[in-house]
């Protein structure tokens, strides 16, 4: 068992495969209970104990040297194949890293909030549409993320991508499932997506095939391929009761409370959609995403041609039958005077087959 790389040594026998993947692992599990045990400690020891970070590399920090064990043609931002079948890539952004605790809650940069809200979705959600991010350091002011990505036909998936394999009725129906399940399951941990959008999903060829529990029934969630959350980039998310978020949303907090004040109506009219989209969290996340997958136009159409699909569709907007998709016709974007759920499942999941 090591803890966090600092301490590893270049010649250092920790360097075969297995054991890089099991030490990720192990690491990432320490992270997420020192988080769940006494989460004010992670801000000061992410950065300088559990994962590395090294100012000067110049290609022998303990990651580096790790890194290049795991396949010799890495290319940044390319996904790359390792011995295990197992498809990796590596994402870099700038990074100046900083976490601070306060009140009861983590504010940090943006990279990451990132990294720990991806490790926390894994831990929460048990669902298949997750991605397993393996590790991040810090590499000469580089934030350095791998990540297993799906794929399909070895290359990164992405919705129009996947809308040109192929949109049927069936997957098109699967795939609205999915993301009713997977926000749903989201909204339970007080998750805020921010800047909600298909463009933060991957697709993967692998079919899934799980049963969900809600109001104590069972769904039956079936689909060609699966979608995973890939970006997490503006999110929030509450963490044994405390809130993780980025600096650069917070109002995503104020948002939070945002049901609340609508017990009353249950219902939302949004005025400014401008002003607002990149801040609400809940029941807003799903319509945005929703919204962005219908304005691809094999999409839509197969939605309005099916039942099923149009049934899931419809009923997530209250009695304004055929505006919705007028504006999305007229390439009108807004949301402006169209009333929205702000807890639009138990009107969804009766749509879902059981
Ligand atoms: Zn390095």
């Amino acid at each position: 068992m090591i803890n966090g790389y600092h301490d590893m040594k270049v010649g250092d026998q920790n360097y075969k495969l297995e054991v890089i993947l099991k030490n990720y692992q192990a690491v990432k599990k320490q992270i997420l209970n020192q988080l769940k045990t006494d989460s004010s400690s992670i801000v000061y020891q992410l950065w300088n104990f559990y994962l590395s970070q090294d100012k000067m590399c110049h290609a022998n920090c303990s990651q580096c040297q790790m890194i290049s064990h795991l396949s010799n043609d890495i290319i940044i931002n390319e996904p790359f194949m390792i011995k295990t079948g197992q498809t990796l890539m590596l994402r870099q952004t700038a990074v100046r890293p900083f976490l601070k605790w306060t009140n009861d809650q983590i504010k940090g940069d943006a990279v990451t909030i990132k990294i720990l809200v991806t490790w926390i979705l894994e831990d929460v959600l048990n669902l298949p549409h997750t991605i397993n991010l393996l590790t991040a350091y810090i590499c000469r002011h580089n934030a350095c993320l791998l990540y297993e990505v799906p794929t399909i036909n070895e290359e990164l998936c992405d919705f129009e991508r996947l809308l040109e394999y192929q949109y049927t009725k069936d997957i098109v129906y699967g795939l609205l499932c999915q993301i009713i399940v997977l926000y749903q399951a989201l909204s339970k941990q007080q998750f805020s997506h921010g800047r909600s959008h298909i463009n933060s999903f991957l697709f993967n060829k692998t079919p899934c095939d799980y049963t969900y529990e809600y109001n104590k029934k069972s769904y039956h969630i079936q689909c060609d391929y699966t979608l995973q959350l890939a970006d997490v980039s503006y999110s929030s998310i509450k963490y044994n009761n405390h809130l993780l978020f980025p600096h650069h949303t917070v109002v995503n907090i104020l948002c939070n409370h945002f049901h609340s004040q609508h017990k009353q109506t249950h219902t939302f009219v949004v005025n400014d959609i401008e002003g607002i989209k990149h801040t609400l969290p809940l029941s807003i996340d799903l319509y945005l995403v929703i919204l962005s997958m219908m304005e691809n136009d094999n999409f839509f159409n197969t939605v309005m041609e099916n039942q099923n699909c149009y049934d899931l569709w419809k009923n997530l907007w209250q009695q304004q039958e055929g505006l919705v998709e007028q504006r999305l016709m007229n390439n009108d974007k807004s949301l402006t005077e169209i009333k929205m759920y702000v807890d639009p499942y138990p009107y969804l999941f009766n749509y879902i087959t059981t």
